[in-house]
């Protein structure tokens, strides 16, 4: 598959001629179910997007069954900002039921298969886009990243998928998750192609006001070269699978040859994490899914009167994981725990960042897992807490607002793919596409 750099050069006939052969490419390999939906909109390079994206006139449903039939009234910001650069979006990506899950088993439209092995999952929530990008469907993909929805579904398929720091990346016109911990971010075949669709989709917006409102672009300067002080982690490394120790020992002897500083550092047990996360996602999940009542979006279950079709609408529209969410979320928010749950989640997270700010006082990136093992089997993970708990190396970053980007690293005997970390300070998304970017070189992953 050619790079983002590569299309960008392409002219109008060859890349018209492009996109047939991808369409056909996406029908013969229909089994991955990594889109959910092909419909080139716009002229410019193909870029395949999460179905929680916005794209004007067209369906976007964040893979529910409570979303269909609804037709976006307007174009996402990131969006808008593609189609200035010269992208437009082509293909819906499978996903998560509204970003909620960690293998993409929870989508209306069934799951999607890892394409380096169609017995495992891709990930989630953006397994669609890791999938399509990974078995050479797309050239780029935009996924969500809430918890870790683009690294580790990046991680489990073999490719690179970034997330900026919050702010960053204007949410407006991406459906809501947890709006605290929600960014959009690139999915692509190397690190240099998600600098270049950061860049492109990154900068103001009065739209959001979360916006950072910054609007500096990394590419001009990207620099490989420059010498970097980085933490690695091997308390925090510990508990993951040896598959993972194995490919954080090869990169923590990579990052050593091309001259880097290696520091070892420690984070606190990633077991508070979980619990800030879940507490913290699932509050502002039940908040931002309350407006999915049948009157104003999608499908609509009548019943004898209001209530009832609320409560009929919500009942056969939102699958299983968003439901135990829904619960999770109004439990913890509801007056007998609010301060037992909720508040202390916020004090957590707190003490999270702040133990991220403590380290980042003395290097410039952290070294840092992407997930435990490799991309488990469909089944593997036996109940929802199996799932939460594979979360484990990505949620931190979310809660502290970090960037972070995941790339590949080593294959694992299965031929299974293990992907690593890099974080970086609030706004320091330089350093992170250097830093990267060495990594890449010296590691020189073979897809
Ligand atoms: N797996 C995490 C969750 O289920 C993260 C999801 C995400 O980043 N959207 O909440």
């Amino acid at each position: 598959m050619i790079t983002l750099k590569e299309a960008l050069k392409l002219n109008k006939e060859e890349l018209n001629k492009f996109k047939e052969d991808l369409k056909t490419k996406i029908e013969a390999n229909k089994d991955l179910n990594a889109y959910i939906d092909v419909n080139n909109i716009g002229d410019g390079v193909p870029i395949a997007i999460k179905d929680n994206i916005q794209v004007k006139n067209w369906s976007v449903t964040s893979a529910s069954n409570i979303l269909q039939g609804y037709i976006a009234p307007y174009n996402a910001t990131v969006i808008e900002k593609m189609s200035e650069a010269g992208l437009s979006p082509f293909g819906r990506c499978n996903m998560d039921e509204f970003a909620m899950g960690s293998t993409t088993e929870s989508s209306f439209y069934g799951k999607t298969q890892n394409p380096h092995a169609k017995d495992r999952v891709p990930g989630g929530s953006s397994g669609g886009s890791a999938a399509a990008v990974g078995a050479g469907l797309a050239i780029a993909a935009l996924g969500s990243d809430t918890g870790g929805s683009i690294r580790q579904p990046a991680s489990y398929c073999g490719i690179v998928g970034m997330k900026p720091t919050y702010g960053r990346v204007s949410r407006y016109g991406l459906g809501a998750y947890a709006s605290s911990l929600d960014q959009i971010g690139p999915l692509t075949q190397n690190v240099e192609d998600a600098a270049i669709l950061y860049d492109i989709i990154s900068g103001s917006d009065d739209k959001d006001s979360t916006n950072a409102k910054m609007d500096d672009k990394v590419t001009p300067n990207l620099n490989p070269e420059k010498k970097l002080r980085i933490a690695v982690l091997p308390q925090y490394v510990k508990d993951a699978s040896d598959d993972v120790k194995d490919a954080y020992e090869k990169a923590t002897q990579a990052l050593k040859d091309a001259g880097h500083e290696v520091i070892e550092c420690d984070l606190m047990d990633a077991k508070y994490d979980i619990s800030a996360y879940y507490i913290t996602a699932t509050a502002e999940a039940t908040t931002n899914l309350a407006r999915y009542d049948g009157i104003r979006y999608g499908n609509r279950v009548e019943g004898k009167n209001l209530e009832e079709t609320f409560i009929k609408t919500r009942s056969e529209g939102f699958g299983d994981e968003v439901k135990r969410r829904i619960l999770l979320g109004n439990f913890v928010l509801s007056s007998g725990y609010y301060e037992a749950y909720y508040v202390k989640a916020q004090k957590t997270r707190h003490i999270i960042k702040d133990e991220y700010a403590k380290i980042f006082e003395n290097v410039d990136l952290i070294l840092s897992p992407v997930a435990p093992t490799v991309a488990p089997k469909f089944g593997e993970l036996k109940n929802p807490m199996d799932m939460y708990l594979s979360d484990i190396y990505t949620i931190s970053v979310n809660l502290a607002g970090l960037p972070a980007i995941s790339l590949p690293i080593t294959k694992n005997t299965d031929g299974m793919p293990v992907g690593l970390q890099l974080i970086a300070k609030a706004y320091d998304e330089q350093t992170l596409f250097d830093g990267a970017l060495s990594l890449e070189k010296t590691i020189n992953y073979k897809g």
